[in-house]
């Protein structure tokens, strides 16, 4: 005889099932452009903050930024339904960006069934990213599809690679066109790594950019004019310089060597707030936060003043983060975690 604990449980997940599988959060969204923070966090482990990824949300679709590890699972704890999805955009191939291709691909694949395959969008080297992704999921897929042929497109499985020219230093290109929504790619500074693009997306009067990694860059500061909403990386030089010490103190020299070396592809906080300050931009949410930032106390010195820098609102994003851009005008932040269950 099960418990009766267990029976209850039993009984409530039977009555609140319906209720979940058919929940919309994006429904309750006003017409606008919304940027949702998946994961606001690094490659280093961190226990508040995913693999970087961001959805941009507009006219009922779906855009996914990037997509680290664990992005599929946090976007389900977002209440957003990964068939909602239209397309991926990729701002370069660092593994933070792209580790949760695979789950992402199927999750969508699950939830919409036979439909279109999954785009992804990005600068010289999507090929090979996504030809990559494609052959190591080739069993999976055909185990699925032989499972559940005939109602699954056997084609559908596989990502298509629609790679886009990096556009010239001091330009920006249009990469997408649809609904409403303008999306355009600029060139960001990351070096040594590259091609490592930005993103703005204009929507109905409003718009907001993705920085994607980089250091201070003019040329984000020209994409990003009069925009409403901008999303930077950062990092602490301070928490980064005795995070590495440490290890290199205790013996891990190569650990305290990368470490090191991070320090000079990202912006800081004061710097991404110069240049939303340069750009005129509206707000300011900083991401792809390094290192992890274990006491809320660490959050004052990991900003190191950025606050004085910048006249609009700047906050340290959190996975799970919505920021809305209604049609006509205004800024509402909230956070889709634990809200719908
Ligand atoms: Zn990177
Ligand atoms: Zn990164």
């Amino acid at each position: 005889m099960p418990s009766l604990r267990s029976r209850i449980s039993l009984a409530l997940i039977r009555k609140k099932l319906p209720e979940i599988v058919a929940a919309d959060p994006l429904g309750d969204l006003d017409d606008g452009l919304h940027v949702a923070i998946v994961g606001s966090g690094s490659p280093l482990p961190d226990e508040k903050r995913g693999n970087p990824c961001t959805l941009v949300i507009a006219g009922g679709k779906v855009y996914v930024i990037d997509a680290g590890e664990g992005a599929s699972e946090t976007i389900n704890r977002m209440g957003i339904d990964a068939g909602l999805i239209d397309c991926l955009l990729l701002t370069h191939f660092h593994s933070d960006h792209i580790g949760g291709l695979g789950s992402v691909n199927l999750q969508r694949w699950v939830a919409e069934g036979s439909s279109t395959p999954l785009k992804v969008f990005g600068p010289p080297g999507v090929e090979k990213v996504v030809a990559g992704y494609n052959a190591a999921y080739e069993l999976d897929r055909g185990y699925r599809v032989d499972h559940h042929e005939p109602d699954v497109d056997p084609a559908i499985g596989a990502m298509v690679a629609e790679e886009f020219p990096v556009p010239a230093d001091g330009e920006s290109a249009v990469v997408l066109e649809a609904d409403g929504l303008v999306i355009t790619a600029f060139e960001v500074d990351h070096s040594p790594v590259a091609p490592v693009v930005g993103f703005r997306f204009d929507y109905k009067g409003r718009s907001a950019v993705l920085s994607a990694d980089t250091v201070y860059s003019e040329n984000l500061v020209r994409a990003s004019k009069d925009t409403d909403l901008l999303v930077h990386d950062a990092l602490s030089e301070e928490l980064l310089t005795m995070v590495s010490r440490a290890q290199t103190e205790a013996g891990n020299e190569a650990r305290g060597k990368i470490l090191a070396d991070v320090l000079d592809y990202h912006a800081t906080a004061p710097q991404a707030a110069d240049a939303a300050q340069k750009a005129g931009a509206r707000a300011l949410a900083i991401t792809h936060i390094v290192p992890p930032l274990p006491l809320k106390g660490l959050e004052e010195v990991f900003l190191a003043g950025a606050p004085d820098h910048f006249d609009g609102p700047l906050w340290l994003a959190s996975d799970g983060d919505l920021y809305s851009l209604p049609v006509g005008g205004g800024l509402k932040r909230s956070n889709l975690i634990g809200r719908r269950r």
